[in-house]
């Protein structure tokens, strides 16, 4: 099997208004949901990574170069570029839509239909000024860590394939006006849709309620089984469901350590799939306040600590677009209301589960404010600390050691202390097991991943290999591995750019 014997079905261009032109240049395109274009063909596709366990869910062997490097086309295949809208760092963008990203169809697959999206695949009516590609270095960020996160148990899009295309990309890494070729590659990247708040946005920003209502009866019809469109009530019901899986997937970048850098109401997947992998990073350090954007790096919009609370900013603006189709809009605010309930019995659970303690009791929150506080009073690796937790056999600060960066400077006292107060609360006897499943004890930490690229640039693509196959079990010990990668970050990478820093330049 491979992709040629695909069931292609082409849902969304079928039922969605579309662009009457095919291809062409950057333009607006009022009324419209998606424009059809055509992959730009590159001059050497060739399959360097390619996800089995995603493949299998295809019902596929093997893939073709051509094809996922966006060469050929199979028969059935209708590609197109979706147009969305979005608030970007706070304020509204306009149209956005796929400037470098081009489906190639829907593939009925027995269990559902899937989107087949490659990533990097030339112009679209979307580009505005930039070209439609993708750099290597950023395609492999974004395949290795969809597939991390996937085995780590977040949603999110997932990857099929890394096709390198045999061409140079400019790019501007830190936009220092020191532009330079990169390997240019296509990623295919693959989820039951990529509507995104901002594919709902656009239609109810430009008073466009004809289309936006034919979108969203779309959407509840295919994608949300059970749900209906009819009524305030059925919106409503629709719309906290919408909010407990956008809090359900932040409450789990929490768990983990995941910053996603660029939480634009366009970047926020209907589905609460964590969506378009760009200047993404993973605490080392526990800091409520970093992030690894540096276009965002004064305000900190988009901080690991802020994320819960932008999710429910890009939820309100999801929430005003509907409010069109509603004869009562005022009703928006029992599904807001729900989103901060939501995310807050969520982020319960993750503590839970953490820290061992079964069900939350009122006085746990002080428990877990002192564990934060410890945490952040010196240089505190977060995956090595949590996991270090998870096989403790007494509450000795030498069990814990590992995980600060200065041995030097370890606050003892206080995590004595907090160690002893969190023993007795789980009564000596912590669920270890259950534990190690909710910290895992691997990562792509940012330093592995810009490991994985400068190898991969220099025609070596065995990191990304081993990074892949030892991320499919992260919450393993995996002790051939330890050595390695169950470390802190190393000095070279505190400051190196795409580690500690990374821009938006994919
Ligand atoms: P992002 O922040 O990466 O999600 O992208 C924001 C918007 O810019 C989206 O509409 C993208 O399609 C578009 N975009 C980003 N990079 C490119 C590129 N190289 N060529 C065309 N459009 C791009
Ligand atoms: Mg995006």
């Amino acid at each position: 099997m491979t992709l040629s014997s695909l069931n292609w079905v082409s849902r969304f261009t079928d039922q969605t208004p579309g662009d009457a032109e095919k291809g062409g240049t950057s333009r607006q395109v009022p009324g419209a949901c998606w424009s059809r274009v055509d992959p730009t063909p590159v001059p050497e596709p060739v399959l360097r990574l390619w996800s089995r366990e995603m493949a299998v869910e295809l019902g596929i062997e093997a893939g073709e170069g051509d094809v996922l490097g966006g060469s050929s086309l199979i028969k059935g295949m209708d590609p197109y570029a979706q147009r969305y809208g979005g608030h970007q760092f706070g304020n509204w963008a306009g149209q956005l839509g796929d400037g470098r990203a081009i489906t190639l169809g829907e593939a009925e697959t027995g269990e559902g239909v899937l989107e087949l999206q490659l990533k990097g695949s030339g112009i679209t009516p979307y580009s505005r000024f930039a070209d439609g590609k993708a750099v290597l270095r950023s395609s492999i960020r974004e395949f290795l860590c969809s597939e991390a996160m996937f085995h780590l148990g977040v949603p999110t899009t997932r990857a099929l394939s890394l096709v390198t295309t045999g061409e140079d990309v400019i790019r501007d890494v830190m936009y220092d006006g020191r532009p330079a070729p990169e390997t240019g590659a296509v990623v295919c990247r693959v989820a039951q849709s990529f509507l995104r708040f901002g594919s709902f946005q656009i239609h109810a920003m430009t008073g466009d309620f004809e289309t936006l209502r034919k979108l969203v009866d779309f959407t509840v019809r295919h994608h949300f089984p059970g749900h209906r469109t009819d009524s305030d009530e059925a919106l409503l019901e629709w719309l906290k469901q919408v909010a407990d899986e956008t809090a359900r997937m932040i409450a789990h970048w929490m768990r983990v350590g995941f910053v996603h850098g660029v939480m634009n109401t366009d970047n926020m997947s209907i589905h609460g799939l964590t969506i378009d992998y760009g200047p993404y990073g993973w605490l080392e350090g526990y800091d409520r306040g970093w992030t690894p954007n540096t276009t965002d790096a004064r305000t900190k919009r988009y901080r690991f600590g802020n994320q819960g609370r932008i999710g429910e900013w890009n939820f309100a603006r999801l929430l005003e677009s509907i409010g069109p189709l509603m004869s009562d809009p005022e009703r928006l605010y029992e599904a807001l209301d729900y989103y901060r309930e939501s995310y807050q019995a969520h982020d319960r659970n993750v503590w839970a589960a953490k820290l061992g303690l079964g069900e939350l009791r009122p006085e746990d929150e002080e428990l877990i404010s002192g564990l934060v506080s410890n945490l952040e009073m010196v240089e505190t690796d977060m995956t090595i600390l949590f996991r270090s937790l998870s096989n403790l056999s007494s509450p000795d600060v030498s069990q814990i050691e590992f995980a600060f960066y200065d041995p030097e400077t370890i606050p003892a006292q206080e995590w004595a202390q907090w160690l002893s107060e969190w023993w007795q609360r789980v009564d000596g006897q912590p669920d270890l097991e259950g534990m190690r499943l909710a910290n895992p004890k691997y990562v792509l930490r940012n330093w592995m991943a810009q490991l994985a690229i400068d190898a991969a640039e220099k025609g070596d693509y065995s990191v990304a290999n081993e990074l892949h196959e030892m991320l499919k079990a992260p919450y393993d010990e995996q002790p051939e591995h330890e050595g390695k990668w169950y470390q802190k970050r190393p000095e070279w990478a505190r400051h190196r750019v795409g580690c500690s820093m990374l821009s938006c330049s994919s």
